[in-house]
């Protein structure tokens, strides 16, 4: 498993990187400014080779900390939550900085689990980030720690970084933190705990590797597995790995056996697919032309409003709309990008014509492609 794993991600395109708290700060307290330029660096080696990065990082608590003058951390979650919004400043100015040095553009995210569960968050948030990455800007995601407080409670950003793999559906994810990766046992208390070098992602079995200490803590060996359990469902590997280890990024991008890879089984459909197939709230109907139908079927193409003939029911952006042939039998579903309202300004226009029409565009698919399945 660990040679096909080791060798697949040589050729992957799109990762995203987690860099855990334990390794953004200094003792606890403030940014440790060197090395995390040193990740940037080796980001932007593997930009270079063609591989598109976006970033999640942890820190925010921390550095806000530092610039608070607090040298504990506090147990109120609000004043974690003060701390965050304060940290974050300095957090992005850091990566800014860095990634500037390499003529390369940064941009701010602030995401909260729920802007990616809702169905229309989801499509704007994965919208953004896409184009983003097609600008060949570093995205720099932190949980918006001032409304949420999952990952300042439990997380440290682990598990929002296995949504954000599925959102971009990355080859990769590596979570860089302060261990090598996952031991059989606890190398603190046993001398012969041996690393993991591969496994399963989800493989219940590995939770008992990952300590009790985990379950309660902040970011321990179980909100990784578990992040990559939800990063696998994308069909996204994932990689724990000491982010001190020189060159690691580089090192797991040549394929060398460093940390603990976690492999996603083969997913026939996507994980959205799948999510797909089982949903039942279809909110409305699209009738289209032989021609769209057609190109759905055979070319596994997007539908674009060009060829959508009717429009039937009331439906939001996000929402789920059955796909009907010219002889009135569903055959596709997918997530709808524009409401119906503007479904029925654009049907039968092409993409071209969407600005004219509506004053704007979301996307030039009404569904795309990866938001459709075929019934
Ligand atoms: N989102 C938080 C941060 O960036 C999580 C880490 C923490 O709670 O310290 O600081």
């Amino acid at each position: 498993m660990t040679e096909n794993s080791r060798n697949k991600i040589r050729s992957s395109r799109c990762w995203v990187v987690k860099i855990g708290s334990a390794l953004l700060t200094n003792e606890g307290c403030g940014l440790n400014r060197e090395s995390i330029e040193r990740w940037i660096a080796q980001i932007m080696l593997l930009k270079g080779r063609g591989i598109d990065i976006v970033l999640v990082s942890s820190g925010a608590v921390a550095e806000g900390l530092t610039r608070l003058g607090m040298r504990r951390r506090p147990q109120a979650i609000h004043e974690l939550q003060a701390a965050a919004a304060v940290g974050q400043m300095g957090l992005i100015q850091t990566y800014e900085t860095g990634f500037q040095k390499y003529g390369a553009h940064t941009a701010q995210i602030l995401l909260t689990h729920e802007d990616i569960s809702d169905r229309k968050r989801y499509l704007n948030a994965r919208s953004t980030l896409r184009t983003l990455v097609d600008l060949k800007v570093v995205p720099v995601i932190n949980e918006n720690d001032t409304v949420a407080t999952e990952e300042i409670r439990f997380g440290d950003n682990d598990s929002l970084a296995g949504l954000v793999a599925n959102l971009i559906e990355a080859d990769l994810l590596v979570i860089l933190t302060d261990q090598p990766g996952l031991y059989d046992s606890d190398p603190g208390r046993n001398a012969k705990a041996k690393l993991i070098h591969a496994a399963r992602a989800g493989d219940p079995a590995l939770e008992d590797f990952a300590g009790q200490a985990g379950a309660l803590g902040r970011g321990g060996m179980l909100t990784k597995l578990r992040a990559a359990s939800t990063a696998a469902k994308s069909g996204t590997d994932t990689i724990i790995a000491h982010g001190l280890e020189e060159n690691v990024l580089v090192r797991i991008a040549d394929g060398e056996i460093i940390g603990t890879i976690l492999s996603a089984a083969e997913v026939p459909i996507t994980a959205r697919k799948q999510w797909l197939a089982g949903h039942n709230h279809v909110r409305g109907s699209v009738r289209l032309d032989q021609g769209a139908v057609r190109v759905l079927r055979e070319q596994g193409k997007s539908l674009l409003a060009v060829g959508v003939t009717a429009v039937e029911g009331s439906f939001k952006r996000g929402e789920i709309v059955g796909c009907f042939d010219p002889e009135g039998k569903e055959f596709a579903r997918g997530l709808v990008n524009y409401n119906s309202y503007e479904t029925r300004r654009i049907m039968g226009h092409g993409s071209d014509q969407i600005a004219a029409l509506l004053g704007y565009v979301a996307e030039p698919e009404l569904i795309h492609r990866d938001n459709l399945i075929l019934l």
